[in-house]
């Protein structure tokens, strides 16, 4: 299985929290964490020129794709959305990780704006498992604590999941659907909400097996199918 990680560089991520939580880099963090599956994994990088390097031999050799971003999503060409999208609805699986709620890409897979409530205050998140039969969440327990997160509360404007796989708990008193899953086309959609780029979420053990199930779990079970053209996009999302 392939793997490639899009992940954003921003400001925040220069400044001193953002180096503190992440002295090699986010993405560097990503693809090291995912080459421990024993698997190939491609990094891309994302800025505000767009994404650089995602050419069709890579995405076309792509199985599992890691999608995040913050500041830069308006920078993503649309040929970089249709195509990436493409791939996706004929089955290859993608996750969204937490801002990336706001890609272009999200919400051309979903069909909904994913806007919801945010403040920014790094206390603790719990995420609870509302589907312990599920294979993303196979050996973690009943929660998982993220101790510094950004908070992300309902209502979160999505289509209803296929699957619901965790709950975010807050302070304030907010939760959210932290956790899930989509099937779109042929393809496997998973949207986790930890990781915000100035707390070292994708350091915490439980995280890392977690996102390494999830990429097993929305690899594709079946060969892609290279001639299968993606449908029912609409496209007033896509400018906004
Ligand atoms: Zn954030």
């Amino acid at each position: 299985m392939n793997i490639t990680v899009v992940c954003e560089h921003n400001k925040f991520m220069d400044m001193e929290e953002g180096k503190k939580a992440y002295p090699e880099g986010m993405g560097v963090c990503l693809a090291e964490m995912l080459k421990e599956t024993g698997n190939p994994v491609t990094l891309i990088r994302m800025d505000e020129k767009g994404v650089d390097g995602l050419t069709d031999e890579i995405l076309n050799g792509t199985d599992v794709m890691f999608w995040w971003g913050h500041m830069h999503h308006g920078a993503v060409s649309d040929e970089i959305v249709n195509k990436v999208a493409d791939r996706a609805l004929r089955g290859m699986g993608m996750v969204f990780l937490h801002s990336a709620h706001d890609s272009k890409m999200i919400k051309k897979l979903l069909g909904t704006s994913c806007s919801l409530k945010w403040r920014e205050d790094g206390e603790l998140e719990r995420l609870w498992c509302v589907n312990m039969a599920h294979p993303i969440a196979r050996g973690l327990g009943e929660y998982i604590d993220v101790p510094q997160e950004e908070m992300y509360g309902e209502p979160f404007d999505i289509p209803t999941p296929d699957e619901m796989i965790y709950i975010g708990w807050f302070r304030g008193g907010e939760v959210f659907r932290g956790g899930c899953v989509f099937n779109r086309g042929r393809g496997k959609i998973f949207y986790f909400n930890p990781g915000h780029e100035t707390y070292p979420t994708y350091k915490l053990p439980q995280v890392r097996q977690l996102l390494k199930q999830a990429c097993a779990y929305v690899a594709p079970g079946i060969p892609i199918k290279e001639d299968v053209k993606c449908v029912h996009i609409p496209e007033w999302n896509i400018k906004n």
